[in-house]
């Protein structure tokens, strides 16, 4: 079979699919192996015992798809239009959330156009085995989007294209067809800037291309279960899930574009929305106003939480006290006394921050 005009013909449908870029790799990973295994043997990736679980596995294909020949790399652009590209959320009163999560839960969004992608090929060429997934198997994405050719590695560790920034979801499709392979991204364009570690809340960019997860704020409001340290809480501002500082200030993304994907339009209102009135909502609320959203995911618990610490770090007002306050009050209706003790004392540090005397005077 001649594969360059099949490898043709996939950029175009994967265009038409409304991917940004695609390219193609094998899957040898050995150079990536050391770097992993350094970071594992760090800890950095703290309770994301899956990260530990899978170990080298991550840098090997065939762990995924039995006789895996080929990855196919594919970008999607995320960034919203109604979000102003590079303006960070500086309002103390209003929720700061992750760029990527305004919008629908992209795994599917993206794994669905992947398998749509299998299938043209597998009207071309007869069946093949493949596996289609978007930041949902273990897998290093982001070296093999590197070998692609679809970016470079950031001192932040994301991938960064020089037309394109790094506002973007990367997707896989492993097959077990050896198709040609594209140039890898060579060179490096972070030169001598130093912006996403300097600007980095917690300081958990401990060193260029090391990211110390259990430091970094979305690892903290996403990931982490349970109690978020004290060191981070003053930190974490207003980010109540994720955190976008380092792409923020990345120099590269002043040459990033809104997406085209309607699905990554945001639809929530949650780009513009106070901290209270977040704070007010019930379990069934968040439910249902999460649902089909990444946010979904880390549960009301961890969900009242981050907000608990947004609003401790929010300017002191009468209102903040009272939200805080009804949140401790087991006669309140919607009260956290059926939640963890963890949640209610994330309330209680909230509370702390304003009214420092409140637990020796019982205010509560
Ligand atoms: S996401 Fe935020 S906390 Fe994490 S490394 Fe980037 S700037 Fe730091
Ligand atoms: S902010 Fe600077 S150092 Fe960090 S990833 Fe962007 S270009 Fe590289």
């Amino acid at each position: 079979m001649v594969l360059e005009p099949l490898v043709q013909q996939i950029k175009r449908w994967g265009k038409d699919l409304g991917f940004q870029a695609i390219g193609i790799t094998d899957l040898d990973l050995g150079l990536s192996e050391p770097r992993l295994t350094d970071w594992l043997h760090k800890q950095y990736h703290g309770e994301m015992d899956y990260m530990a679980r899978y170990g080298l596995n991550r840098a090997r294909g065939e762990f995924l798809l039995p006789n895996a020949l080929s990855a196919i790399m594919v970008r999607m652009d995320y960034l919203p239009e109604s979000l102003q590209l590079n303006t960070p959320y500086d309002n103390p009163h209003q929720a700061n959330i992750a760029r990527y999560a305004h919008h629908k839960d992209y795994h599917k969004i993206i794994r669905k156009k992947l398998q749509t992608l299998a299938k043209k090929i597998e009207a071309q060429i007869g069946p093949f085995g493949y596996r289609a997934f978007a930041d949902s198997a273990p897998i290093l994405e982001k070296p093999l989007a590197i070998k692609a050719g679809l970016g470079f590695m950031g001192k932040h560790t994301n991938v960064i294209h020089p037309q394109g920034g790094s506002w973007f979801f990367l997707g896989t499709l492993l097959l077990d067809i050896d198709l040609p392979k594209d140039l890898p991204f060579e060179k490096n364009h972070c030169g001598t800037c130093t912006a996403c570690i300097n600007v980095c809340p917690t300081q958990a960019i401990v060193a260029p291309f090391q990211l110390d997860a259990r430091r970094c704020i979305s690892y903290l409001t996403i990931e982490l279960q349970g109690t978020i340290p004290v060191e981070f809480r003053k930190a974490i501002g207003n980010r109540i899930y994720g955190c976008d500082d380092c792409q923020l200030f990345c120099p590269w993304n002043k040459f990033a574009k809104p997406t085209q994907e309607l699905g990554f339009q945001s639809l929530r209102g949650l780009d513009h929305i106070s901290l209270l009135e977040l704070f007010a909502w019930t379990e069934s609320e968040f439910l249902a106003k999460t649902e089909g959203s990444p946010i979904r995911r880390i549960g009301f618990e961890s969900w009242l939480r981050n907000i608990a610490i947004a609003l401790g770090n929010a300017p002191t007002s009468p209102m903040v006290i009272q939200a805080l306050k009804e949140k401790l009050d087991p006669k309140k209706p919607d009260s956290v006394s059926p939640y963890s003790s963890w949640v209610r004392e994330h309330i209680e540090w909230a509370l702390l921050q304003h009214t420092p005397d409140y637990l020796s005077a019982g205010i509560v």
